[in-house]
C-alpha cells in the first residue's frame, strides 16, 4: 500500500521513513506524486493542522492511496504551552525563515530566570490518515521533558537542541535518531496510527 505523507519537512521525512522502515508501506511526499499542496494552517490544534494538510492533498490524490500529515509542535508550559507562543505555532516563531539558532537563543533568553521546576514542556505530534474511503483518524502522542539551560547537540532537527530529557540527562539533538525514533512524539505516533490501521485490516 502507497502513503502519500504530506510534509516538504526533509528532516520530520527522514524520520518517518526511519520510523516506518520495514513494513509494507511505500512512502512518497505530496511532490513525490505530483501534488502541489501548501494549505494555510489555520486550526486551533495539532489534530485539525495534521487534518487541513491531509484533506489538502487528499483532495487533489487519486483517492487509491492512503494519505498521511502530521502537524508537531514544542509546547513550554511557562510560554503558554499548545496555544502559546510556541506550541501549534512552533514553526511560525519569529518567522518561517528565521534559523532553528535564533529560535532557540530566543527561547533561552525568555526562559533566562526560570527555575527548573518551571520548565517543563513537551514534544506533541498528531498524525492525520484519510483513508480511499474518505475516513479520516487522528492519533496524538507527545514526549515530556524540560527546556535546557544551554544548547546541545548535533542530532535531531528544529528544537532539539533546547529540549532536556531528564531520563537522559541530554537533550534530543544530544541522543541517537534510534534512540529518539524509540521515545519521540513522532514515532509514538506513528506506532500508535500504524496498529490502528492494523487492527482496521489495513
Ligand atoms: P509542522 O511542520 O507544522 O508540524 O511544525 C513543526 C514545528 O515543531 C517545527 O518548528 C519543528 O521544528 C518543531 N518540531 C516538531 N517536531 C520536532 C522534533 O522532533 N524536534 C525538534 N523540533 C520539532
Amino acid at each position: 500500500m502507497r502513503i502519500i505523507f504530506g510534509t516538504g519537512n526533509k528532516n520530520k521525512l527522514r524520520e518517518i521513513r526511519e520510523i516506518m522502515a520495514g513494513l509494507d508501506y511505500e512512502i512518497v511526499t505530496a511532490a513525490d506524486a505530483g501534488i502541489d499542496s501548501d494549505p494555510e494552517e489555520n486550526g486551533e490544534s495539532f489534530e485539525e493542522n495534521a487534518l487541513i494538510k491531509a484533506r489538502a492533498v487528499f483532495e487533489n490524490s487519486d483517492r487509491t492511496s492512503i494519505v498521511m500529515a502530521d502537524d508537531s509542535g514544542l509546547c513550554i508550559d511557562y510560554l503558554g504551552g499548545e496555544k502559546g507562543e510556541l506550541g501549534i505555532h512552533s514553526a511560525r516563531f519569529m518567522g518561517h525563515d528565521t534559523s532553528y539558532e535564533k529560535k532557540n537563543a530566543a527561547v533561552l533568553e525568555r526562559m533566562r530566570d526560570v527555575p527548573d521546576r518551571d520548565r517543563t514542556a513537551r514534544f506533541v505530534c498528531a498524525v492525520a490518515t484519510i483513508l480511499p474511503s474518505g475516513r479520516e483518524i487522528t492519533v496524538r502522542e507527545s514526549m515530556e521533558g524540560c527546556i535546557a539551560h544551554e544548547i546541545s547537540g548535533a542530532n535531531g532537527f528544529g528544537y532539539d537542541p533546547i529540549f532536556f530529557l531528564p531520563e537522559f540527562g541530554m537533550t534530543s539533538a544530544d541522543i541517537s535518531p534510534e534512540s529518539k525514533n524509540l521515545i519521540s512524539h513522532r514515532g509514538k505516533a506513528l506506532r500508535h496510527m500504524r496498529a490502528v490501521l492494523s487492527e482496521a485490516g489495513i
